[in-house]
């Protein structure tokens, strides 16, 4: 009789437990905005001389509702490993690049059993695959610009040996001294010989509601601003095309544009496990969503937010 009343306990603290657990992870949440912020983005003075073209290496389906807070549990979300081709006279710049060539072996090697289940991918093709299928000269991607270095994002490293890697000091600095701890970072990505980085710093240049900013041809046509919480060196793009199209690229800093417009941060469990400074995040997070109300026009690009990296021009196409 008594081992049968705590059993019963037992039983009834897990069942309050797991509920409790899933209560706290999925109950609705949005994180504190701003009152009053002017968060107007400047447009160009001329026109811009920018094509724009995306593409996707590879996706993932899950649960809107572990995209970010307030997903439905019920409706599937399809993220993607996605990449940009920018071009401009100055240069041809791949923005992300998605997942590459020797992602099975990485991803194998690098993460545990419940890792590969919570991370499993579906490759489709690479960026060189992709490129060489057009018939687009691969050699004329002058630089690859990740906007931070987790494996997804430094995964198209190794496919592109000798092209200059732009990425944020503090971000190089911050993934070589986390790399052995953190279960997002790939040593082989950052330890690996040929890769050519050309880490920058940003300037003291206000841009909008930035206090730093590096505006990479001269002309305000792609300027790149500091997206600090994800990690620590996380920046996005603010890029103008010729069409007088705006897009502001922003990394993993939301998964969604659902995240980004109603202010819903990602899960408590997602943040724990990859946002590195989760109350920084939801700073950023707030700021994107002031430029998200301030900027009606602005297109706002999350890397791995499937449904509007597909509305973009599809690679080969251009806009
Ligand atoms: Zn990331």
């Amino acid at each position: 009789m008594r081992i049968l009343k705590i059993s019963l306990g037992v039983i009834f603290a897990l069942i309050l437990a797991i509920t409790g657990f899933f209560t706290y992870q999925f109950w609705p949440r949005t994180v504190e905005t701003f009152a009053d912020l002017d968060a107007t983005i400047p447009a160009m003075s001329g026109p811009s001389p920018i094509r724009l073209s995306a593409f996707s290496t590879g996706f993932n389906e899950s649960p809107e509702a572990v995209i970010y807070s307030g997903g439905n549990l019920f409706k599937a979300h399809q993220s993607v490993y996605s990449g940009f081709v920018i071009e401009h006279p100055d240069a041809t710049i791949l923005l992300e690049g998605g997942i590459g060539e020797n992602i099975a072996a990485e991803h194998a090697e690098n993460f545990n059993l419940f890792e590969q289940q919570l991370f499993a991918y579906t490759k489709t093709s690479t960026a060189k695959e992709r490129l060489d299928a057009a018939g687009y000269d691969s050699s004329k991607i002058d630089k690859i610009l990740l906007t931070h270095l987790h494996w997804d994002h430094a995964a198209v490293i190794p496919d592109f040996d000798g092209v200059p890697i732009l990425t944020s000091q503090t971000e190089l600095e911050f993934a070589r001294a986390e790399a052995k701890a953190h279960f997002s970072i790939f040593e082989e990505h950052l330890t690996r010989d040929g890769t050519n980085w050309q880490p920058f710093e940003l300037t003291d240049i206000a841009f909008g509601p930035f206090d730093k900013s590096l505006d990479l041809f001269g002309d305000q046509s792609f300027v790149i601003v500091p997206l600090e919480g994800h990690t620590t060196g996380s920046v996005g793009a603010f890029i103008t095309t010729s069409t007088g199209k705006r897009f502001f690229f922003i990394g993993d800093s939301s998964w969604s544009l659902a995240g980004v417009k109603n202010a819903n941060p990602k899960i408590p469990l997602v943040q724990s496990m990859v946002d590195n400074d989760k109350a920084r995040t939801e700073r950023t997070l707030a700021l994107l969503h002031e430029i998200a109300k301030d900027n009606p026009d602005l297109n706002i690009v999350p890397t791995h937010d499937g449904p509007v990296v597909a509305q973009l021009a599809q690679f080969p196409a251009f806009e």
